[in-house]
């Protein structure tokens, strides 16, 4: 229900709401800078980067914070149409992600069949 709600009010504000998929995303292990993994327990409060080139360092929260607003970015950049014009700015209340997807799925099917 808290999922609903949120949705609404993102599509309401004119954004739309997207859930990371945390298992295969693990933000609380990524580094946001390089993108490469490290592990850690829930003690660890600090992401220290284990790649060696990179050697960031950040609060752990914040870090996974990060990790998720870049995802999300890119979920965000990936609903720009060939054309450029965001899918985004045709309904307003488009009810969130998963209609967006369909919008995005008819696009790219209509794009499919011109071809022929
Ligand atoms: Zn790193």
């Amino acid at each position: 229900m808290i999922t609903r709600r949120v949705t609404f009010k993102a599509a309401e504000a004119g954004g739309f709401y997207v859930e990371s998929p945390t298992r295969t995303l693990k933000p609380t292990q990524r580094c946001a800078k390089c993108w490469e993994l490290t592990p850690k327990t829930l003690a660890d409060r600090i992401h220290q980067c284990s790649n060696a080139a990179c050697g960031h360092v950040e609060d752990r929260d914040v870090n996974a914070a990060q990790v998720n607003l870049i995802w999300a970015r890119g979920q965000e950049l990936s609903s720009v149409g060939v054309d450029g014009q965001a899918l985004l700015s045709a309904p307003v209340n488009t009810g969130g992600f998963k209609q967006l997807t369909q919008v995005k799925r008819q696009k790219l099917l209509a794009q499919q069949s011109s071809k022929g």
